[in-house]
């Protein structure tokens, strides 16, 4: 498994000053409610969920470098290239990571490229710029120097939201079977598209991808890799999946019929989704 990046940590300035920096929403935004039902099972098709060729390889639901298990298995395409295509970006929005960060500064000529930068916020809402590994020892004059310019590339949210998609359509048919059906079948041809584009860039949209209702929340609840739930939306209640205790995603854009009425247990009230916002002034390796 590759390392997580950290979600939280403790820096000591040279100053003195210790800052306490996590992923943290820079704007709490609303609320929502969030019934969990019960945990997904592991549940093993002959067929590839997605494209039906034989499902050879082990599938983790959600990608396990955000909390995800060995839940079903999928062909190796659907799992390893379609991943490639989509699920970087997830990982880069659930991490807080802006990828590509390329600095520059008056004190040093040219740039110093790093491979990330994680974003975390203090309690008070300052950001503080992590370089994910170890940083260009360059980097030091450049923050000296008092002024650094970033350059880096956000998570991009399309194909956030079909890495989304694969999840929880995944999750739905380890409940209800492999689903069946119009919507389904739109699910299944933008999940091949995807994985079918000759690289990240030239993934197609999916409007059904954008379509999903997606929540987050910043403190994990469960340990649970998928959970059934149900949000409470003022429209009515919505059908979908927890992913690793922290993503909601609905459910109504993949599945065609409608769904058992379902009976909670447990209350948790998530957060809706802040986008990342900020300049940079600092990086502390
Ligand atoms: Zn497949």
């Amino acid at each position: 498994m590759t390392r997580r990046a950290p979600e939280s940590m403790s820096i000591a300035l040279p100053t003195g000053r210790a800052i306490d920096a996590a992923i943290r929403p820079d704007d709490p935004g609303e609320s929502a409610e969030v019934t969990l039902i019960e945990p997904i099972r592991p549940r093993v098709f002959e067929s590839c969920p997605i494209c039906g060729d034989p499902a050879t390889s082990k599938e983790h639901i959600p990608p396990d470098r955000i909390g995800g298990k060995v839940m079903t298995r999928t062909c190796l395409p659907c799992n390893n290239r379609l991943g490639s295509n989509v699920e970087t970006d997830l990982l880069d929005w659930v991490e807080g990571a802006l990828s590509r960060p390329s600095l520059r500064s008056a004190a040093v000529q040219g740039p110093r490229r790093e491979k990330r930068v994680l974003v975390r916020n203090t309690p008070e809402g300052e950001f503080v710029l992590v370089i994910d590994g170890r940083a260009h020892p360059d980097l030091k004059a450049m923050l000296e120097s008092g002024e650094v310019d970033l350059d880096a590339v956000l998570p991009n949210w399309g194909r956030c939201c079909l890495a989304l998609l694969k999840h929880a359509y995944l999750a739905a048919c380890l409940t209800h079977g492999v689903l069946e059906g119009d919507v389904a079948d739109e699910v299944r041809r933008d999940l091949i598209a995807a994985r079918d584009a000759e690289n990240k860039q030239s993934v197609p949209t999916s409007q059904l991808a954008l379509g999903l209702t997606i929540l987050r929340t910043y403190e994990p609840t469960t340990d649970e890799p998928a959970i059934r739930a149900v949000l409470h939306d003022p429209a009515g209640p919505v059908e979908g999946v927890l992913l690793a205790g922290r993503i909601f995603v609905s459910w109504s854009s993949v599945i065609p019929k409608d769904v058992p009425e379902a009976h909670g247990r447990l209350n948790r009230t998530l957060r809706v989704r802040a986008p990342v916002r900020g300049t940079v002034t600092s990086v502390e390796s």
